[in-house]
C-alpha cells in the first residue's frame, strides 16, 4: 500500500530518569538567553565594525539567542550558518519591493483570537506569543502577538469553536514557539483538545528542543504522553550543526513517548543554499530520529530580502539533491501561497 503518512522512528534505549534535564533548567536558560547585540558579538568573538549594523536590526526586531545554540557557533565567523540566523543586520532597514509584513495573510484568516483556521481539517492555536530564539528571517517577525494572546475566556471560545467543527482532525500549537508556555498551561490545553472527539491528532511546531534541549524535561514529558491524541512534532532545523548531541537526546526522549518527529526548514541565502548543505541537513536529521518534511521557499517578509534564495535556484538545489538521497530524506519544497487549499509544491 502507498501511503504518505510519515513513518514512526523506535529508539532502541528508553531514556532513564537520570537523563531527564534538572527541572527548571529550561526557564533558566531562556531567561539567561543572549538579547543584547554588543554580547552577542562579544561572545562569538567578531569584528566590532559589525556592532553598528547589529544595533540597528535589533531595533527593528530583537535579538535573543540561547547560549545552548550559540555554543554551537565557530567563534570569529560571521559567516557561521547558525549566527547568520540571529545576527541582526543594517540589510533588515532596506526597502524592498514585493515585501510584506504579513506574506502569508494571516490576518485574514484569523477565525477567534489566537486561532488561525486555513485548511480545513486542523487549525493553528498561537499557544505562547514568545520564541526561545529570534530568528532573523522569520515571516511572523511582524505578527501582532500581543493582539492574538488569548486571556483563560477567549481559550474557552476557541475551544468551542473547535467542538463545533466535526471536520477537525488536527490541533496545531504554535507561536511564538508553544513550549515557551508553561507546562501548567499546556497541560490544561491538551487535557481539553484531548476531550473533543473528533480531534485525533496534536501537532506542535517548535524549535525549543533545538535551541534549549532541555526544554524536553519530564514535566513536557508527562503532559504529553498522557494524551490519547497522537502526537506529531514539527521541529524547525536549517543546518546540521544545530544537530548536537543534546537535541538527539532531547529527540530520544520525545521519541520515546510515540511522538513522531518531522522537520521544516527554509531556504536561506548564506544558510543552506548548496547542496552539500541541504544533504548534510537530511542526513543528520534522520540520525537524530527526524524525517525531514518541508523546505520552505522563502517568504518575502520586510526586513529579510538579504535571505532571500529565488524559486528557480531552490528548485535546482532540489534536483541535485535527488541525486544523492533516497526519497524518504528528501524534504517537499513547498511555498504557502495565501487563500491556497493547501501548501504549494514547487
Ligand atoms: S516563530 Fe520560529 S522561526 Fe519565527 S522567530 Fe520564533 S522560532 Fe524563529
Amino acid at each position: 500500500m502507498i501511503t504518505r503518512s510519515p513513518m514512526l522512528l523506535h529508539c532502541s534505549q528508553p531514556p532513564g530518569d537520570r537523563d531527564l534535564p534538572e527541572t527548571g533548567a529550561w526557564q533558566r536558560q531562556l531567561a539567561g538567553a543572549i538579547r543584547d547585540p554588543r554580547a552577542l558579538c562579544q561572545r562569538l568573538g567578531l569584528d566590532p565594525s559589525l556592532l553598528p549594523g547589529a544595533e540597528s536590526g535589533h531595533a527593528l526586531f530583537e535579538v535573543r539567542v540561547p547560549e545552548a545554540f550559540a555554543r554551537r557557533m565557530h567563534p570569529g565567523d560571521p559567516a557561521d550558518p547558525l549566527l547568520r540566523q540571529v545576527l541582526p543586520l543594517e540589510a533588515e532597514s532596506d526597502i524592498s519591493p514585493g515585501y510584506v509584513t504579513d506574506p502569508l495573510d494571516e490576518a485574514e484568516h484569523t477565525a477567534r483570537r489566537g486561532l488561525i483556521h486555513k485548511y480545513a481539517s486542523r487549525v493553528l492555536l498561537i499557544a505562547s506569543p514568545t520564541c526561545a530564539i529570534n530568528c532573523r528571517y522569520c515571516f511572523r517577525r511582524h505578527f501582532p502577538y500581543h493582539d492574538n494572546a488569548p486571556s483563560r475566556a477567549q481559550w474557552d471560545e476557541s475551544l468551542d469553536y473547535l467542538r463545533a467543527d466535526p471536520q477537525l482532525r488536527e490541533a496545531i500549537l504554535s507561536g511564538g514557539d508553544p513550549l515557551a508556555a508553561s507546562d501548567r498551561q499546556l497541560a490544561w490545553l491538551v487535557e481539553r483538545l484531548d476531550a473533543i472527539p473528533h480531534l485525533k491528532r496534536l501537532r506542535l511546531h517548535s524549535r525549543l528542543p533545538v535551541v534549549i534541549p532541555d526544554r524536553v524535561d519530564g514535566a513536557l514529558l508527562d503532559w504529553l504522553a498522557s494524551t490519547r491524541l497522537q502526537k506529531v512534532m514539527v521541529l524547525h532545523i536549517n543546518h546540521a550543526n544545530e544537530i548536537d548531541d543534546a537535541v538527539i537526546a532531547a529527540c530520544n526522549r520525545l521519541r520515546h513517548i510515540g511522538v513522531t518527529l518531522l522537520n521544516q526548514s527554509v531556504i536561506l541565502r548564506g544558510v543552506n543554499d548548496d547542496v552539500d548543505s541541504l544533504e548534510q541537513l537530511s542526513e543528520r536529521l534522520f540520525e537524530a530520529g527526524i524525517l525531514p518534511y518541508y523546505l520552505h521557499a522563502f517568504d518575502p517578509v520586510v526586513g529579510a530580502a538579504h535571505f532571500d534564495v529565488d524559486d528557480a535556484r531552490a528548485q535546482q538545489l532540489v534536483a541535485e539533491l535527488r541525486t544523492r538521497l533516497p526519497g524518504f530524506l528528501m524534504p517537499a519544497l513547498v511555498r504557502e501561497v495565501p487563500g491556497g487549499a493547501s501548501k504549494t509544491p514547487l
